[in-house]
C-alpha cells in the first residue's frame, strides 16, 4: 500500500464491498480507495458461492431495501455484463405450486410485484409448460420473466477489472485484525487511520462492526446452502424452477437454476452451520465459535423462536441428498438421482439474528457514523442488488448520515 493516507478503506472484498468501492470512485474521481481482503483472492465466500439468480424483485415487502434495489440491480448488471463482457443468461423464472395451499401465496406475491414495479403473472399449465416443457402436472403457476443467470464468480472477476480500471486497490492476504480508535490493525503488522471505513465482511460483519462499537445485540448465524450439479446434458431447464415460498421463512426453498453455462443444478439447501465458515467437516474447526453459535442454536430451539425448531426440522431433512433430489423432482419430470451424485460448492448465509428481540432479521441492516459504516444481512438478494444498494449507501455516506439513527434509513 503506498504511503498516501486512504480516504476509503473497504473491509471485504465481495461483490457489496466491491460495489462500494468502485461507487466511491466514480463520485469521486481522485480519491484513494483501497478493499482489504483476508482471503488470497475477492469473491471466496458468499459472493462467489450463491445460486448466481439476478432476482426480480417480486418476492420483498414494499418499501425495505430488498424492494427498492433489487429491480434496479438486475438492470445495472444486465448493463454490466454486456458493456464488461461477463456471460448472462436471461432465463425467467416459474414459481410453481406444489401443494394446493401453495396458491394461497399467489396474491400476496401477485400484489408485492404490482407494487414493487415488477412483472409477474399467473400462467395456466398448458402456458408453464410451453416455457418450461418439463414442468409437472401444476395447476397454477407463475412466471417472472425478469429473472437471469450469471456465473457469480465471473462476474465478480468482471467487478474486480472494473474496480481496478477505475482506479481502486484492492489488496488480497491482508485481513483487518482490530480496530483501536480511529486505526485498523492489519494481519501484517500495519495499522492505518483511512478518512472512512466500510465493513463488507459478510460472515464476520457483525464481529467487526462490534470491534468499532456497533452491533451489540446482533450476531451472525450462519446457514449453509449445499448444490448438487447435474451430469445430465440432454434436455437441461431453460427457465429457472421454485417451488412458491413459504414467506414466513428466509429462504427461498430448494429450487433448480438455468446456469449460464447450460447446467442444470439443485439448491441451495439452507443447514444451520456450526461455526461462520463451516465449508465442508470438520476442516478449519473453530472451537469458541463453535461453541457460540451451539449455544445460540440450542436456545432458539428449545424456546423455538421465529418458528426456529420447524425451520431447523425442514432444513435438516432437505438438505439430504435423496430429499434434494425428491424436492426438486416435485417440480419437473426428468430428475433422477443417477444424474446428480456431483456436489457443488456450498455457500453460507450471513443470516443476521437480533438476540434481544429473538427474531431474524428479513432486510439489510446498516449502522454507523461519521467515521465507519456497517452492512449487515446482505443475505439474497445481495448479489443482485449490489450496485443501485452501493450507490445509497454511498450518498448516506456522502450526506454524513452512514448510521445517524444507528441502523436503517
Ligand atoms: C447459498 C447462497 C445462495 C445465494 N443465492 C443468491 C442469488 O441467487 N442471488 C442473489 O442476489 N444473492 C444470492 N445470495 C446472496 C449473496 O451471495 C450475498 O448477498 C452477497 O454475496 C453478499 O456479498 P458481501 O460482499 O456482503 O459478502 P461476501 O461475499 O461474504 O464478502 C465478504 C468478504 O469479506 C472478507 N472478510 C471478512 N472478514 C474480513 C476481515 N477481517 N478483513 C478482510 N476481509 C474480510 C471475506 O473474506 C469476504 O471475501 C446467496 C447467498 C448464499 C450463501
Amino acid at each position: 500500500m503506498s504511503s498516501r493516507r486512504p480516504d476509503l478503506v473497504v473491509i471485504g472484498a465481495g461483490v457489496v464491498g466491491l460495489a462500494v468501492a468502485r461507487a466511491w470512485v466514480i463520485r469521486h474521481p481522485g480519491h484513494r480507495v483501497v478493499v482489504l481482503e483476508k482471503e488470497p483472492a475477492p469473491g471466496r465466500h458468499a459472493s462467489g458461492r450463491n445460486s448466481g439468480v439476478l432476482h426480480a424483485g417480486f418476492y420483498y415487502e414494499p418499501g425495505s431495501m430488498k424492494a427498492r434495489f433489487t429491480r434496479e440491480g438486475n438492470r445495472q448488471w444486465q448493463e454490466f455484463c454486456s458493456e464488461r463482457g461477463v456471460r448472462i443468461r436471461k432465463t425467467g423464472k416459474l414459481l410453481l405450486a406444489t401443494r394446493p395451499r401453495n396458491l394461497e401465496a399467489f396474491p400476496l406475491l401477485l400484489l408485492r410485484a404490482h407494487e414493487n414495479g415488477v412483472p409477474l403473472r399467473e400462467v395456466s399449465r398448458e402456458e408453464a409448460r410451453e416455457i418450461q416443457p418439463r414442468v409437472q402436472g401444476q395447476e397454477r403457476a407463475l412466471y417472472s420473466p425478469e429473472t437471469a443467470t450469471l456465473d457469480p464468480a465471473e462476474a465478480v472477476a468482471g467487478l474486480v477489472r472494473d474496480a481496478k480500471d477505475r482506479g481502486v486497490v484492492i489488496e488480497t492476504g491482508i485481513g483487518v485484525t482490530g480496530v483501536q480508535k480511529r486505526r485498523i490493525r492489519l494481519s501484517d503488522g500495519r495499522r492505518i487511520e483511512p478518512g472512512f471505513i466500510v465493513n463488507a465482511a459478510g460472515l464476520q460483519a457483525d464481529r467487526v462492526a462490534r470491534w468499532f462499537g456497533f452491533s451489540p445485540d446482533h450476531r451472525i448465524l450462519p446457514f449453509r446452502g449445499n448444490y448438487l450439479l447435474s451430469s445430465n446434458d440432454q434436455n437441461p431447464v431453460r427457465t429457472c424452477v421454485y417451488p412458491v415460498p413459504d414467506l414466513a421463512r428466509p429462504f427461498l426453498g430448494v429450487h433448480l437454476t438455468a446456469g449460464v453455462d447450460g447446467r442444470e443444478k439443485i439448491g441451495p439447501s439452507a443447514r444451520p452451520a456450526l461455526w461462520r465458515e463451516q465449508y465442508g467437516g470438520l476442516r478449519g474447526f473453530r472451537p469458541r465459535e463453535t461453541a457460540e453459535i451451539g449455544w445460540r442454536q440450542l436456545r432458539l430451539l428449545v424456546r423455538n423462536d421465529f418458528g426456529f425448531r420447524s425451520l431447523a426440522r425442514a432444513a435438516l431433512r432437505e438438505g439430504r441428498h435423496r430429499m434434494m433430489v425428491d424436492r426438486a423432482a416435485d417440480l419437473i419430470s426428468g430428475v433422477s438421482p443417477a444424474h446428480y451424485t456431483q456436489w457443488g460448492r456450498p455457500g453460507i448465509r450471513a443470516q443476521l439474528v437480533d438476540i434481544r428481540k429473538s427474531r431474524l432479521e428479513t432486510d439489510f441492516r446498516i449502522e454507523g457514523d461519521e467515521h465507519s459504516l456497517h452492512i449487515l444481512n446482505a443475505v439474497s438478494p445481495g448479489f443482485t442488488c449490489a450496485f443501485p444498494f452501493a450507490d445509497y449507501l454511498v450518498r448516506r455516506m456522502e450526506s454524513g448520515t452512514a448510521g445517524a439513527d444507528g441502523s436503517r434509513p
